[in-house]
């Protein structure tokens, strides 16, 4: 195969420091089905790995050296799959193996969504740097974290001045290498800013070329209004856009996805870059303070007490949850259920009606509304909410250009009873969704965890099984892989993945976990440019 003897010749003339390296491969993994991420009809083929790159694919002579050979006969052989949507920030620290990643076939995650990053990314990726997790990370930075920073919990619209620190201070997260803005506007403070701000912002993440992830301003009765805000920022801004966990939210909303897709794609047919994620699952999770209104909970925790503590404050607030409620078409607050809840954890995994009736309370929607409240007083809680439909689920999967994203922390084994989707996002998708229902094709659904996810926040060196790719693989087996975890017994990974290679790392081999923790900090695109670079003022 004298085509492939010379791009491994070229490649290691390329790599400065390895001219003298011999292309003997480190790992060779033979006969697999290489789905390589373009989307494109697998081929059986070889895949020689060396210096934690990629350095041959095709049919490769018998005797080409290498130190360790895997028969990945009757197996996929893939990129990693970069999941475009997590919080891994608070539990790195405590399971640097990211377990619930790697076995799930993800071998990078980009962190810092929903507004909320670490405040300094320079820092931060200085202590990934030395923490050495077992997944690559990248990272936005977060709106509501940067806003917090500058203007605290407060409920209005900054001032020049405080528009400008922030500018500065997103400048400098994208110096710093991150991939873009994320923003979470159904979150204190993210919620208390108008798009205009964001547009300023999202300005200075479009010199450094990132892009602009938006947890919309809502999922459910005004979706669509969110959706249009979305694109109006991305337009203003002149940057791309990425809506982050794209659903259909309570009851009355559903069978809504013809229209809030057709949003997106009218966009795209006029010019404008937008993407969207997902996770597959018909349940949501964020914090319980979410359940309560915005206007009570400006300027944290203290200030939330204080109103609470007036009779005519609390009932009104209690009734306009009811209220909520009742446009969710519910009774009770059945659909929510607790996932973490520290003071007492006794409560994960039982619902909020259900905790009212624990305290001895009415068995009405006001009383659990009154629950709801004095649960996020003592401290929030983390929940699951069961509020979309299978068939929207479904409907949005096959958009083309939607990602997967878990929405998912690094989960800390058996804490809690969170969301099954930190275990089995990707899982799930390649066995329920491709194997079992069919809904899109195997090379369709790799494509979509892979070269665009690289593509849409700019990975360059990843997403692709080619030569010259970072060494991020799975070998999985089509026929097994699938997903356990599920709401009521989280805590199981998913199946299938045989073997996960991280930088060229062996960090599953044979299903199980080596411990390996070969992960990098990828950076952004605006990393290169210099500290004294201006940054524009719009307007
Ligand atoms: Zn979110």
């Amino acid at each position: 195969m004298p085509r492939f003897l010379l791009l491994v010749v070229l490649l290691f003339a390329a790599l400065p420091g390895l001219a003298q390296v011999t292309p003997r491969a480190s790992l060779l993994i033979r006969n697999g089905r290489v789905v390589d991420g373009t989307g494109n009809a697998w081929f059986l083929a070889d895949v020689a790995v060396q210096g934690g790159r990629i350095v041959a694919v095709g049919r490769l002579a018998a005797d080409y050296p290498a130190d360790t050979v895997i028969d990945a006969r009757g197996l996929v052989v893939a990129p990693g799959f970069i999941d475009v949507h997590t919080h891994i920030e608070d539990d790195e620290v405590k399971q640097p193996t990211a377990d619930n990643f790697i076995y799930d076939g993800v071998t990078t995650v980009i962190t810092g969504n929903c507004g909320s990053s670490r405040p300094d990314l320079g820092r931060y990726f200085s202590f990934l740097d030395s923490l050495h997790l077992s997944v690559n990370v990248a990272s936005l930075v977060g709106h509501g974290t940067l806003r917090k920073e500058v203007m605290g919990r407060a409920n209005r619209a900054p001032t020049e001045a405080e528009l400008g620190q922030m500018e500065g201070l997103v400048a400098r997260a994208m110096q710093a290498g991150a991939v873009g803005l994320s923003s979470g506007l159904i979150y204190i403070p993210g919620t208390y800013s108008r798009p205009a701000e964001m547009a300023r912002l999202a300005r200075v993440v479009g010199r450094y070329r990132g892009i602009y992830a938006t947890h919309m301003r809502n999922e459910g009765d005004s979706v669509q209004q969110a959706i249009r805000e979305a694109l109006w920022v991305g337009k203003e801004a002149g940057l791309p856009v990425e809506i982050s966990h794209f659903k259909l939210s309570g009851q009355p909303n559903w069978g809504q996805a013809d229209k809030t897709l057709g949003l997106v794609q009218e966009a795209r047919l006029a010019g404008q870059e937008v993407t969207i994620d997902q996770y597959p699952y018909t349940a949501s999770s964020t914090s319980l303070s979410t359940l309560i209104p915005d206007a009570v909970q400006a300027d944290g925790r203290d200030s939330l007490r204080a109103r609470l503590s007036r009779p005519a404050v609390r009932a009104a607030t209690e009734a306009a949850m009811v209220k909520r409620l009742k446009q969710r078409r519910l009774r009770h607050f059945s659909y929510a259920v607790v996932a973490s809840f520290p003071p007492d954890t006794s409560y994960n995994g039982l619902s909020i009606e259900a905790i009212n009736q624990k305290r001895g309370r009415p068995h009405k929607a006001k009383a659990e509304a009154a629950t709801v409240l004095d649960l996020v007083l003592q401290h929030d809680a983390g929940m699951v909410f069961h509020g979309m439909s299978e068939a929207d689920v479904q409907q949005i999967m096959r958009y083309p250009f939607n990602m997967v994203g878990s929405d998912a922390s690094i989960r800390v084994w058996r804490q809690g009873v969170p969301h099954p989707r930190g275990y089995g996002s990707n899982a799930r998708v390649l066995g329920r969704y491709v194997r079992e229902l069919q809904l899109i094709g195997l090379e369709e659904a790799v494509r979509r965890m892979t070269s665009l996810p690289a593509q849409t926040f700019g990975l360059p060196d990843r997403g692709l099984l080619r030569p010259g790719m970072a060494a991020d693989l799975v070998v999985f087996d089509p026929a097994v892989v699938a997903d356990k975890s599920t709401f009521t017994q989280p805590h199981q990974y998913s199946v299938g993945m045989r073997y996960v290679l991280v930088n060229g790392k062996m960090t599953v081999r044979n299903g199980q976990h080596t411990g390996r923790r070969s992960g990098q900090v990828l950076f952004g695109p605006g990393r290169q440019v210099p500290e004294s670079a201006p940054v524009r003022k719009g307007g």
